[in-house]
């Protein structure tokens, strides 16, 4: 199982105007727990802004207004931020990574794939990813501008299983339940509508970051990719725990497609870079749900990445999928039905095979 923690500055402050060791060492700790339990564990950490003022010795109160001076404080803190976490997952001889994304590295296809790939050999290694916007370079146009979106971000681009937002509420309740004493906690959303919005007092389209409604958002992207997610309170013992285990905490929201699924509709929505036109048993073996080798192809056109999508036609050169090509068209050209050895001997040992997976190809039905 695959877990995107997310952690609010609250949470990491313990709800003062510093970062507060104490907290920071209890979710460590609950991390490599969850790992032991054979957990990867992916971090979202907050906290750097908050981390800056502090070190700067700068009251949120007096923070002068503008863009400029976020940035400055987050290039302050993300360092001590960073030096916080690596102190208290080191008592657990537990490494940790920075990773700094934008939602243009998110954007486009070429920086996704090379994020993905950064963040795989990290987990590869058992080292614990520590994720941030990269406040200190963004702009308007290119910030997510909300670490619960970042958090669905990454949960997509990693094909995350859970998305769990840790912050200072037990979930989402039916009303506020600061203002409303009946208002009670919501255990299980089947499907995010404007009615859950509403309960969280806001709208779909409102703006603001943080709060109930970032969360829902980002609840809603994560559940659209085909991942749970949950909302729970950071202070509660054993959270991180409990929902590796899936025990009801918080506040769940039921994946609305299987990872799969999301993953076709996402192929089918796409432009495809290229074709690649296959043989007759090819297309069979597509059909019953098999992998496009490279034997089985037979002309490339366009010119695509690894990484991109490309349509797959038959022989008479109708489309009959489009799929997510493991090798650029160059690379492809020369592996064109080419069977193991020989591929093995223009590519080296071990080359694979498989120019598009199963698992990344969604068929046309016609
Ligand atoms: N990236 C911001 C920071 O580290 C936090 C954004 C958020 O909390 O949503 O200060």
């Amino acid at each position: 199982m695959r877990i995107v923690v997310k952690f609010g500055t609250s949470t990491l402050t313990a709800g003062t105007a510093k970062l507060n060791p104490r907290a920071m060492l209890e979710l460590a700790r609950q991390i490599v727990q969850a790992r032991e339990g054979g957990a990867e564990v992916i971090v979202v950490s907050s906290g750097a802004q908050a981390a800056g003022r502090e070190r700067l010795g700068v009251l949120r109160a007096q923070q002068p207004p503008g863009m400029a001076y976020k940035q400055m404080l987050a290039a302050v803190g993300q360092s001590h931020l960073m030096r916080a976490w690596e102190r208290v997952f080191g008592l657990f001889e537990v490494e940790v990574a920075q990773v700094l994304l934008t939602r243009a590295d998110l954007g486009d296809r070429r920086r996704y794939l090379n994020a993905r790939d950064a963040i795989e050999a990290i987990l590869d290694q058992r080292i614990v990813p520590i994720i941030n916007e990269n406040d200190a370079v963004v702009t308007e146009e290119i910030k997510v501008g909300d670490n619960d979106n970042l958090s669905a971000l990454v949960t997509n681009l990693m094909a995350a299983d859970l998305l769990l937002m840790l912050t200072d509420q037990e979930g989402l309740f039916t009303a506020d339940p600061r203002r409303d004493p009946q208002a009670q906690l919501v255990a299980r959303v089947e499907a995010i509508t404007d009615a859950t919005y509403a309960m969280a007092g806001t709208s779909r389209t409102g703006l603001g970051t943080g709060g109930m409604m970032t969360k829902l958002q980002a609840a809603e992207l994560a559940v659209r990719s085909g991942a749970s997610a949950v909302i729970a309170s950071g202070t509660r013992p054993e959270v991180i725990a409990q929902v590796a285990a899936g025990q009801a905490v918080g506040t769940l929201f039921a994946p609305s497609v299987t990872r799969v699924e999301a993953r076709k509709r996402w192929i089918l929505a796409e432009r495809p870079a290229g074709v690649i036109v296959v043989d007759d048993g090819a297309a069979r073996a597509l059909g019953r749900g098999k992998s496009l080798l490279a034997v089985g192809a037979r002309e490339i056109r366009g010119t695509f990445d690894r990484g991109e999508v490309v349509a797959i036609h038959n022989l008479k050169d109708r489309p009959i999928g489009l799929g997510i090509v493991r090798y650029a068209s160059d690379i492809a050209a020369r592996a064109l039905g080419k069977q193991s050895a020989a591929l093995a001997r223009l590519l080296g040992e071990g080359a694979d095979p498989i120019l598009v997976h199963a698992d990344d190809l969604a068929l046309i039905v016609g």
